[in-house]
């Protein structure tokens, strides 16, 4: 991915879509301009977002090593491969030693953080394994790892116990704000409902977390002018952290019927990195992820995030033995590397792209440190 030259955009003649670049509000109209972008606007908008995200937050990435560590699913949301009525998965848990283990490699090589992340699961029982392995995390490593956890909606009492235990910040993403699309992509029952995920956000921001949350781009029905009001819902929300990655196919679910309605792989690739660079200008200071799922479509999607606006990443530390069992959709990467081998070819694609690594640093958001202090 180019890296631009600082006088790119100023070198040019103003246009209406350079000036929709240059604004500080964008309207829903503004959004979808930037994301139907082509050829040379294109260009422009990742130019754009490039030099907002360097002069707002700088170069620097932020490391979060990701442990998978239960494929256990008590819901059966229509896209997702590790969905409970897909009989074809072999459902584990992780160890807690080989889940420390992990987090002993992220602290040793001076990853600022870890995530956690699971399938949904409320049992009281894995409740109390959650919070015992934050207490063991934070034992671990001097206090010093960062944990975000990404294991679903749960009551307001559960998010507040393990936010006393050591986690901080927690991903759930809305994966579409708007309620009908939701509702076509989630079964029609009390558990799956649109409501109960915004509850679950508002109560992690009650409960003290930075948020993060997310949509997936390029699911079936989904429209364009969908993409830029999820974008303005991530503003409405005041999120700390958001997390999109392109929706992809899984033959085990019920959306693959739906597999014709697809724009191609490529094509939800660019939308993706379109939504970054568009989200980098309406929210500058938040961390936006790299998803993986941009390196199953193309092997240097993550670092091509990261040059136009994301900058964080989420390096796999998921015991190999464990990774065939959490495949979201097909062709999920990495899936035999071990966590050193992905290190090692991470640092330099990520030099290559620009950014600096931020090594022991819990890398928080500026948005959420910023709104915190007032
Ligand atoms: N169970 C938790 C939850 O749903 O929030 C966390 C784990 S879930 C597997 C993490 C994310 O995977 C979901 O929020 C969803 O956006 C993403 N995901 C699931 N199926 C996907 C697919 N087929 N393509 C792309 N992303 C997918
Ligand atoms: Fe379970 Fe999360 Fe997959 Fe939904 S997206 S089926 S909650 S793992």
């Amino acid at each position: 991915m180019k890296i631009f030259p600082a006088d790119f955009l100023s070198s040019l003649p103003m246009t209406t879509f350079q000036e929709i670049l240059l604004q500080n509000n964008f309207s829903q109209e503004d959004l979808v301009n930037l994301l139907l972008a082509e050829g040379e606007e294109r260009l422009q908008l990742f130019q754009r977002a490039q030099q907002v995200k360097i002069q707002t937050i700088g170069n620097k990435v932020h490391f979060r090593g990701l442990v998978e560590f239960s494929n256990i699913c008590s819901k059966d949301c229509l896209y997702c491969g590790i969905r409970k009525s897909n009989e074809k998965v072999i459902r584990y848990e992780a160890s807690e030693e080989e889940i420390l283990d992990a987090c002993q490699f992220a602290w040793t090589n001076r990853f600022g953080s870890v995530v956690l992340q699971s399938g949904e699961n409320s049992s009281p029982a894995f409740v109390k394994r959650v919070d015992r392995l934050l207490r063991k995390i934070k034992e671990i490593s001097d206090n010093e790892l960062g944990i975000t956890l990404s294991c679903g909606e749960q009551s307001l009492e559960t998010y507040r116990q393990w936010r006393e235990s050591g986690a901080h910040r927690y991903l759930l993403r809305i994966e579409s704000s708007n309620p009908d699309l939701y509702r076509k992509i989630h079964p029609d029952d009390d558990y799956h409902r649109f409501e109960r995920r915004l509850q679950a956000l508002s109560d992690l921001k009650t409960a003290g977390y930075q948020v993060g949350t997310g949509v997936m781009v390029g699911i079936p029905f989904q429209t364009p002018e969908d993409l830029a009001r999820d974008l303005l819902f991530f503003e409405q929300m005041d999120v700390a952290m958001v997390g999109m990655g392109p929706f992809l196919e899984h033959e085990d679910t019920p959306v693959y019927e739906f597999r014709s309605l697809l724009k191609t792989k490529q094509e939800r690739f660019d939308l993706t990195l379109k939504m970054i660079a568009a989200l980098r200008l309406l929210m500058p200071d938040i961390n936006i992820a790299a998803a993986t799922a941009l390196q199953a479509i193309d092997p240097a999607g993550r670092e091509k995030a990261l040059t136009i606006g994301a900058n964080i990443l989420m390096p796999n530390l998921t015991p190999c033995k464990y990774r065939k069992e959490y495949q979201l959709y097909e062709n999920k990467p990495c899936l035999d590397e071990d966590a050193e081998l992905c290190r090692n070819c991470l640092e330099t694609r990520i030099e290559l792209s620009g950014c600096e690594i931020g090594y022991s640093e819990w890398g928080d958001s500026k948005h959420f440190r910023k709104s915190d202090r007032t």
